[in-house]
């Protein structure tokens, strides 16, 4: 009964997790914070993300489900497959021992953070400067993307189908950039400014050179030389920006924070610490009663949309290929396994921040060292646009977390009428099957560098874990 009441969130001396670790628990914690940390260092778009991911899931022994289509290979029991779509978008699953129809159990997050995005005729010239137009991806407080160090990571495709990936700004030797602000000794008019319009979004231009090339005959020589520098490294000419994707984002790797380390500062936490910690805990799954699925997907930030986001066909579509070769294909399994499934969606909360505790409801926010957050809804308003997730499933999954001994609260994002976010929840919930949201909670969201909680991160993913085992 102690213990319980211990592990309640309404107790007043409810858990931290920090305080029930062992030894061995405390070099887990970190161990997982490292690997964290170094995939946060190096994967920062969606599609590094889908291919560390995937990467990593062959090496694990999981087949890429177009390769078994093509050989006909069927699946059994035990068997790991993944399917990815455009690079962005990845699907793994270990196939249950019971029938598909019993239902799935889905881990859901995404791998799109905000930033800025090069726009396709971005590269021009002015006093001398070079500078690339930006057309940002996402919600983002302008202001906080000045006068820091900034990285360019994507592809370029050119016509002939040639794709060039760069990444420039991450090694010691590279060069950074960056979107300049105005020195406050002439800031009198932008500082009377509210904060959304003291930077605007088309000011957001990430100066990228200043020496005008050798060559007095022709116009733009600054612009000129830049062009001549990524002919010279990448082959490219000025049209191929029409068929890139760049995005502008922090330059650096992610890093340990606090004088205790506890903490973790990363660019696009949301959502890649559940991502991550979703797939760490896929990794360990083997030979499962129901079939297991993580889905990482893209677009997250901006509705869902286009078809690498959730809203698109594919997983539905992946599910039918996987009945297939199963041999259990028919619309009527298909649609029994999506509805019979259950799924933790996860996306990151925010976490309570003692700067601006107006905007949260103490009983009802979430505190870094508390655990995986879990939320019966979200949604803005009166729970506009959220999934609304049943007390039946919140009880199996409290039974659940206290059998794994997971660490957990149960938060809403902030005040009533303050605002509110949107997750993937309720697009798979449109299948009949029970989803609830859960995730790490961050303080600055959204913003360039995102702090989470080493305790949290490791309570998430046993919590994954649990659900995948237990549910
Ligand atoms: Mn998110
Ligand atoms: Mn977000």
């Amino acid at each position: 009964m102690e213990d319980n009441k211990k592990k309640s969130p309404f107790a007043k001396e409810y858990e931290i997790a920090w305080d029930k670790y062992s030894q061995k628990d405390l070099k887990n914690v970190f161990e997982l914070a490292d690997r964290y940390i170094d995939f946060m260092s190096r994967c920062k778009t969606e599609r590094e993300c889908v291919e560390e991911f995937r990467n990593r899931a062959e090496r694990a022994g999981y087949k890429n489900l177009q390769d078994l289509i093509e050989a006909n290979k069927k699946l059994k029991a035990g068997d790991k497959v993944y399917a990815e779509l455009m690079g962005k978008t990845i699907a793994l699953f270990v196939i249950g021992k019971r029938p598909l129809e019993d239902g799935m159990l889905i881990l859901g997050a995404h791998v799109d953070s905000p930033r800025l995005d090069l726009k396709q005729n971005p590269l021009y010239e002015d006093t001398g400067l070079a500078l690339l137009d930006t057309h940002y991806y996402g919600g983002i407080k302008k202001y906080q993307w000045v006068t820091m160090p900034l990285a360019l990571h994507g592809v370029i495709v050119k016509k002939d189908g040639t794709k060039i990936n760069v990444v420039i700004g991450e090694d010691d030797g590279d060069p950074v950039f960056g979107v300049s602000d105005l020195l406050i000794h002439l800031a009198k008019d932008q500082m009377k400014k509210s904060l959304a319009e003291g930077v605007e979004g088309e000011k957001l231009n990430v100066l990228v050179g200043s020496i005008p090339i050798n060559d007095k005959k022709v116009k733009n020589r600054v612009k000129q030389n830049i062009l001549k520098i990524l002919n010279d490294k990448y082959g490219i000419v000025e049209e191929d920006f029409v068929s890139a994707e760049i995005e502008v984002v922090p330059a650096g790797r992610a890093r340990h924070y606090g004088f205790d380390n506890s903490m973790i500062m990363a660019y696009g936490q949301d959502d890649r610490v559940c991502a991550y910690t979703s797939f760490e805990a896929m990794m360990e799954i083997e030979k499962p009663e129901k079939t297991c699925v993580t889905l990482l997907v893209d677009k997250e930030e901006i509705g869902s949309v286009g078809a690498t986001g959730m809203h698109s066909r594919f997983f539905e579509n992946t599910v039918a290929e996987i009945a297939n070769l199963m041999g259990v294909y028919s619309e009527l399994t298909i649609r029994r396994a999506l509805a019979n499934s259950k799924m933790i969606s996860s996306d990151v909360s925010a976490a309570f921040d003692p700067n601006y505790p107006e905007v949260m409801e103490k009983q009802s926010a979430a505190f870094f060292g508390k655990g995986i957050v879990f939320n019966k809804y979200t949604g803005a308003r009166g729970k506009s646009g959220s999934n609304d997730a049943n007390p039946e499933f919140i009880a199996e999954i409290r039974k659940i977390m206290e059998k794994h001994d997971v660490t957990w609260q149960i938060s809403e994002l902030g005040k009533v009428d303050q605002g509110g976010g949107g997750t993937i929840a309720y697009i798979l919930a449109n299948y009949g099957m029970e989803v609830i949201d859960a995730g790490v909670a961050l303080l600055n969201m959204h913003a360039p560098w995102e702090i989470s909680s080493k305790a949290d991160l490791y309570e998430a993913k046993k919590a994954y874990y649990a659900f995948l085992v237990e549910a």
